[in-house]
């Protein structure tokens, strides 16, 4: 017989077992399909970002942090330390140990919120049935009156640097490296590639970021993304920008890659590994049958409204999936959104405050449009800007590069951006984010009143700033 629920979700990545739980919660019958296993073949939750992104690459670049800190930055504060090592097994160990702990929590969380959990490949039919494939091959199939599609995304894979999984890595591999390389080549000097390019070279691999594009970071305010590259130049990351990677020669222990540079010369270099960081794609493989009525975009994504709906009637998607900035919050906040209309409520999701970071050292994280995005569509703003080499708590931590930029409406002083490079950038814009999401003024948060000494004050100031009255930096537009 077949068996019926409320609600399906595919995939139990931040977007999907968000969505399920949301689900239960409203009281629909739910069941939540997860392919994935662990090396013990186990059938494990949360996706990419609890078993190969978001959570493990933060627990690297934590203890990769640590190292550093220890070796270069505590002598500053008159502490010592000699014959600092890292045991690379042992911070691997202690990444995964987090992952099992996380995914182990999710299992909990959809078994208390009354989610049914299975494990396989689920594939949509037509009338809203999914067929369910198990890991050893058994099939049945499953109707509902609502299928949530969140089956995430995979790295993408370029044909002249093809993965091989012992020099030539995608972002899985770069967790998973055992020993630190001499030399380590990042193709593609975005987010990942950051991220992951930091966490070795703080380690003491030589790094090379080869980045095609000949602005860096080109997406991000451009005054940040340019501090930014100073900063990381200063740590050694070696980004070289407008080189476009041709080709890449494996040897037995090394890899010579090929690329043209900003002067379209032809340059080889060699490493003892790369990573290959170029960005991902929307997955969907064997994922939809042919009549099951959902279309893709024109890039792969799964084609939805803005309140996720595809075109078959009842089927929804959720996540890395459909279009938008590759988050999980950004999935989990749609996930719960599409939950709720199926429960009948309204929700909708303000797709234009959603925060971005990069977990670097500073971190860099904006909410909001940048300076460049608000010229192009010639709307009147004001800017503060305020940096934190002028802030008594960063410099109390020797932690004092960077700034906070805020940006609001010239005519109604409305906030329409924040952008961070410096300590805790990820936590400092989340509160402008909720300022942001009440409609607030750069008044309104200078008016707020913060607590000394915090790194929070650099955005009082970058907020009292916009309207000429910083009181720790001179102003660039005086006012009353
Ligand atoms: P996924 O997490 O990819 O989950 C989809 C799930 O669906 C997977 O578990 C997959 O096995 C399953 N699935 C697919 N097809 C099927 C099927 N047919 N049947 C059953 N199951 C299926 N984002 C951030 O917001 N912050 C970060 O710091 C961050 N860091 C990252 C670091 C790295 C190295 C990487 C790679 C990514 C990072 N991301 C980060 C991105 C983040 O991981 C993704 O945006 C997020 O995981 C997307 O969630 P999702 O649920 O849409 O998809
Ligand atoms: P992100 O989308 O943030 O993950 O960043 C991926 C980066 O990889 C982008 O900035 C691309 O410009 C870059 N990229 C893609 N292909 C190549 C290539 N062949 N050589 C160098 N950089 C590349």
């Amino acid at each position: 017989m077949t068996e019926k629920y409320d609600v399906i979700v595919i995939g139990a990545g931040p977007a999907g077992y968000v969505a399920a739980i949301r689900c239960a919660q409203l009281g629909l019958k739910t069941a939540c399909i997860e392919k994935w296993q662990n090396a013990k073949g186990e059938g494990v939750n949360g996706g990419t970002c609890l078993n190969v992104g978001c959570i493990p690459s933060k627990a690297l670049l934590d203890s990769s942090y640590k190292y550093h800190e220890a070796k270069s930055e505590l002598s500053v504060h008159g502490i010592s330390t000699t014959s600092v090592k890292i045991d690379v097994k042992a911070m691997i160990e202690r990444k995964t140990k987090i992952v099992e702990q996380l995914t182990g929590g999710i299992a909990g969380l959809l078994k208390s919120n009354g989610v049914t959990s299975l494990f396989g490949t689920g594939k949509l039919l037509s009338g809203k049935e999914v067929e369910l494939t198990d890991h050893k091959g058994g099939k049945q199939i499953l109707a509902a009156d609502n299928v949530i599609i969140a089956t995430g995304s995979q790295p993408i894979n370029i044909p002249v640097a093809p993965i091989d999984g012992k020099i030539i890595l995608d972002s899985t591999g770069a967790l998973e490296l055992t020993a630190v390389p001499k030399r380590l080549g990042v193709i593609g000097a975005g987010v990942i590639g950051l991220e992951l390019g930091s966490v070795w070279n703080r380690l003491g691999s030589k790094v090379v970021l080869l980045e095609a594009m000949t602005d860096f970071l080109s997406i991000m305010d451009q005054q940040i993304a340019k501090e930014s590259l100073k900063i990381f130049t200063k740590q050694g990351l070696d980004i070289r920008l407008g080189c476009r990677v041709t080709g890449s020669d494996v040897k037995t222990k090394e890899v010579v890659v090929t690329y043209q540079n900003s002067d379209g010369e032809e340059v080889k270099e060699t490493f003892d590994k790369l990573i290959v960081c170029v960005g991902r794609r929307p997955f969907t493989e064997g994922l939809l049958a042919p009549d099951c009525g959902v279309n893709l975009d024109e890039r792969g994504f799964i084609f939805v409204n803005e309140k996720c709906a595809t075109n078959a009637p009842g089927v929804w998607a959720v996540g890395d999936v459909v279009r938008g900035p590759m988050l999980a919050h950004k999935g989990s906040e749609e996930g719960i959104m599409v939950a709720e209309r199926i429960a009948g409520q309204k929700t909708q999701m303000n797709y234009d405050i959603v925060p971005n970071v990069i977990y670097t050292h500073p971190e860099i994280a904006s909410v909001g449009k940048t300076e460049e995005q608000l010229k192009q569509a010639g709307e009147p703003y004001n800017i503060g800007v305020f940096p934190f080499v002028a802030s008594g708590r960063a410099l109390a931590a020797n932690d004092s590069e960077g700034m906070v930029k805020l940006i609001a409406h010239a005519e109604t002083d409305r906030i329409l951006g924040c952008h961070i490079v410096g300590p805790s950038a990820a936590d400092l814009v989340q509160q402008v984010a909720i300022a942001m999401e009440f409609g607030s003024s750069a008044e309104d948060i200078g008016m707020t009143v913060f607590a000394h000494p915090t790194l929070s004050e650099s955005v009082h100031e970058a907020a009292l700033a916009v309207n000429g009255h910083a009181i720790h930096i001179p102003n660039r537009k005086k006012r009353k």
